[in-house]
């Protein structure tokens, strides 16, 4: 099968022919449909994870069930599915709680092991990850779901449990950036996008963004958003991922308000610096939010198949393998508006 590939850390991705992967125990085979380029991948393909080499990243995904492994019961050849970019273990006492999320013995496709920018990508635990995709839901939208749509979803409905009538800032309107405007917008808050990126904004706006702030060096971000807030926002999110987003994010808080860290801060350059002043005298609350569990799915998909949430808004362009490989490099600083989706049989 054909699969971006790189063999050394910063070293160009390639497309080669490579072997077909093999269901593991308990695992599927899944043909690959649309697959999302995320930030993350980047991380991996610059050595910020701990990936084996030879490697073929990608774990954003959506396709159909082409192979079982022995011992799996609920799924067939065939099912459409998708899945989180953290695989729960299916054994342990967080993934029998529906904490999947944060299992210690998680598998990460694209990380753990080969990824979807490929025609077929293995899956561990089947019984416990996949999700079942509607017929309704296309692939490009399910494939949007398994980690920036996702994560957003969780960090602000679950972690900081957005209320009605709370202005939420997210700070970075890329893929999770985007999400996280679009979702908060749905749960009734009043949202502010912070980005570098013209384009971005007014995708930002057209997702329902009440008030756009173009970051350009010179803005200081948490002052615009204290003024357009009257005090500070009750929920901010970084959604890059650098030490300069999440001190805008966390100085943008009203008091007692949460900030969500989203964005991977990899402590490639030391751990980063974080406004803990504020933290304490404003009794600020910081969570992490590392993805979503299967089990957290359906909720989620009542939203979509209802049209209240529409990940397909977020796809800014469709791209095949060979494009998917030039880009990985300088995803870091593309400024690219909307998510960009990997279709391997183009
Ligand atoms: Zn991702
Ligand atoms: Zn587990």
């Amino acid at each position: 099968m054909r699969a971006v590939i790189f063999d050394a850390i910063g070293a160009p991705p390639r497309v080669r022919d490579v072997p077909e992967p093999v269901a593991p125990d308990g695992g599927v085979v899944v043909r690959v449909g649309s697959t999302g380029l995320c930030r993350s991948d980047w991380h991996a393909w610059a050595g910020h994870d701990d990936i084996t080499l030879p490697h073929v990243p990608g774990h954003e995904l959506a396709g159909v069930v082409v192979a079982l492994g022995p011992g799996v019961e609920n799924w067939h050849v065939g099912d459409r599915v998708t899945v989180p970019f953290v695989c729960g273990c299916g054994r342990c006492a967080w993934c029998a709680q529906g904490d999947a999320q944060v299992c210690p013995d998680q598998e990460q496709p694209g990380f753990t092991h080969w990824g979807s920018f490929a025609e077929q990508v293995a899956l561990h635990a089947a019984d416990t990850n996949l999700v079942a995709v509607p017929d309704t839901v296309s692939f490009d939208a399910a494939a949007a779901l398994g980690c920036r749509f996702a994560t957003a979803y969780r960090g602000l409905a679950g972690r900081a449990a957005v209320r009605e009538g709370e202005w939420v800032a997210v700070v970075g309107a890329g893929g999770v950036g985007l999400s996280a405007v679009m979702i908060a917008r749905a749960l009734g808050a009043r949202v502010i996008a912070v980005d570098r990126n013209r384009e971005a904004l007014a995708v930002a706006e057209s997702l329902g963004a009440d008030r756009v702030v173009l970051s350009d060096g010179a803005t200081r971000v948490p002052d615009v958003v204290h003024d357009l807030t009257g005090g500070g926002a009750h929920v901010a999110v970084d959604a890059v991922g650098s030490e300069r987003t999440c001190a805008d994010a966390v100085l943008s808080l009203r008091r007692r308000g949460r900030h969500v860290q989203i964005g991977l801060l990899p402590p490639v350059d030391g751990h980063p610096r974080v406004p803990m002043d504020r933290v304490i005298g404003w009794e600020l609350d910081l969570l992490g939010s590392h993805g979503m569990s299967a089990a957290d799915y359906p909720g989620m998909l009542a939203l979509i198949e209802q049209g209240t949430l529409r990940p397909q808004d977020l796809v800014g362009r469709v791209i095949g393998l060979e494009e998917a490989a030039a880009l990985l490099p300088r995803f870091d600083r593309a400024t690219v508006a909307g998510m960009t989706m990997v279709h391997p049989d183009t």
